[in-house]
């Protein structure tokens, strides 16, 4: 190991608190975290210079892959004028020109306002203060709880992390937040008093962090003709489908549907500065003019950053130059029939679940049954993909493949080959010591 490698390693094991970390282990003597130091395209490399694809788009941020050049460049510049403008009593040519470029993708007295932010979870929390604000101003205060889906993920700030249906992560909070019921079908929610629900929140087509769990056809159509029966705002979270995830810009394009509000962050910039839009209807914003104490009194200090704006604006051009959204059926069909190959050569997956360019492999023991959780099977078999040259995270034993949408057909080859690789390793027998008939 490099000296500088090894220095990196000991002052971040000696201050860094990583997220959704278990510290012990992560400081343990003898762990080696991987220090990554560049990118270029859809590919990695750690201090040591080895090469890895960034099979999970660095967290589900990245779209048109690492370095691109036309987003660096919008950065650069806007960085030679400024980094940062007040976005309280200033405007700037690069959040108005985002605003506006933002809602002429949806049609004209639809989504028209935008409200900017930092991440996810801020974009969350937005669309469940105005909410609240909106029926206070609208004569309905006690329509004032949320309904939320089972096993959902929205972020981890207090008020987005009570609508999270994941108990091992939300169980410890859930007094702490929110009013919110959490209902695991459309027919649950049928059954409920609307008369009392602000909104509903959900992420549409595919549940993200409940092992990428896509939702039956139809579905959120069918939501959205009950909220509007139920006069229920509709809440998407687009965090992780936006920007072309799932096959279209907008997840929400496939079924037709407009939200009332709309949730967009790790895609935005391309997967380059941390950024988040929540956008509302004219029909929502009009209920905060008039009376002062109408203003929605909210935001944060870096709201509408013109870096980010910049790297948002390049990354919608490159959408376009690159022809990134026709260029994606093919892809998706590649990686779908590659991975019906990989499944059939592995009787450890159990389960392949794809939705667009996003895709989750569930593994469990031959005879369908689960590996026991103790063993963090997913975790160790990402980290023997390491070795042939793919960086990704399982959630549980879903190992997550979520390209950049730069990916080529060549590189989804080489993605399903180190996952062929990893899976009939002998390494697979060290993990699994009775698992002999993992291989064929
Ligand atoms: C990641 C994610 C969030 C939270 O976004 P952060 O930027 O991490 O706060 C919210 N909702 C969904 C669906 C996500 O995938």
């Amino acid at each position: 190991m490099r000296d500088e490698t090894r220095r990196w390693i000991q002052s971040d094991q000696a201050h860094c608190w990583h997220p959704f970390t278990r510290q012990d282990e992560w400081c343990a003597a003898g762990h080696e975290p991987l220090i990554i130091t560049h990118g270029q395209g859809a590919w990695l490399w750690d201090s040591e210079g080895r090469r890895y694809f960034d099979g999970n788009s660095s967290i589900w941020t990245n779209i048109h892959g690492h370095a691109h050049p036309v987003i660096s460049a919008a950065i650069s510049r806007q960085l030679q004028k400024t980094a940062h403008i007040s976005f309280l009593g200033f405007s700037h040519p690069g959040a108005a020109e985002l605003a506006d470029r933002l809602c002429k993708f949806f049609p004209e007295a639809t989504l028209e306002r935008v409200f900017f932010s930092d991440n996810g979870s801020t974009a969350i929390e937005c669309a469940l203060k105005m909410a609240v604000q909106f029926r206070l101003q609208t004569g309905a205060p006690q329509r004032n709880e949320f309904v939320a889906f089972a096993d959902g993920y929205h972020g981890d700030t207090l008020g987005a992390a009570s609508l999270g249906g994941v108990g091992r992560f939300f169980e410890r909070f859930k007094n702490h937040g929110y009013p919110v019921t959490h209902v695991r079908s459309l027919a649950d929610l049928r059954a409920l008093d609307p008369g009392k629900i602000a909104g509903v929140v959900i992420e549409p087509l595919i549940q993200g962090v409940n092992e990428m769990r896509p939702w039956p056809s139809g579905m959120l159509a069918e939501l959205r003709q009950w909220c509007d029966e139920s006069r229920v705002h509709l809440i998407l979270d687009e965090v992780m489908t936006g920007f072309g995830r799932t096959g279209t810009l907008f997840a929400c394009q496939q079924e037709n549907v407009i939200p009332d509000f709309l949730c967009l962050a790790k895609g935005l910039t391309g997967g380059t500065l941390p950024m988040a839009a929540t956008l509302t209807t004219g029909a929502i914003y009009q209920a905060f003019l008039g009376a002062p104490e109408n203003a929605f009194y909210y935001g944060h200090s870096y709201t509408a950053n013109p870096l980010g704006c910049a790297a948002a604006l390049a990354s919608l051009d490159v959408f376009e130059q690159e022809q990134t959204l026709d260029k994606l059926p093919a892809k998706i069909i590649h990686l779908r029939a590659g991975l019906a190959v990989l499944k059939a050569a592995h009787p450890i997956i159990h389960e392949v679940r794809q939705c667009g360019f996003v895709a989750g492999i569930e593994l469990r023991q031959p005879g369908g049954e689960k590996f026991p959780a103790t063993m963090r099977f997913g975790e160790s078999i990402c980290q023997a993909a390491r070795a042939h040259g793919l960086l990704t995270r399982p959630i549980l034993d879903t190992l997550v493949l979520m390209p950049p949408l730069c990916t080529t057909l060549a590189e989804i080859d080489h993605v399903l080959a180190a996952l062929h690789a990893t899976l009939q390793s002998p390494d697979l027998d060290r993990i699994w010591p009775s698992g002999d008939s993992l291989r064929m």
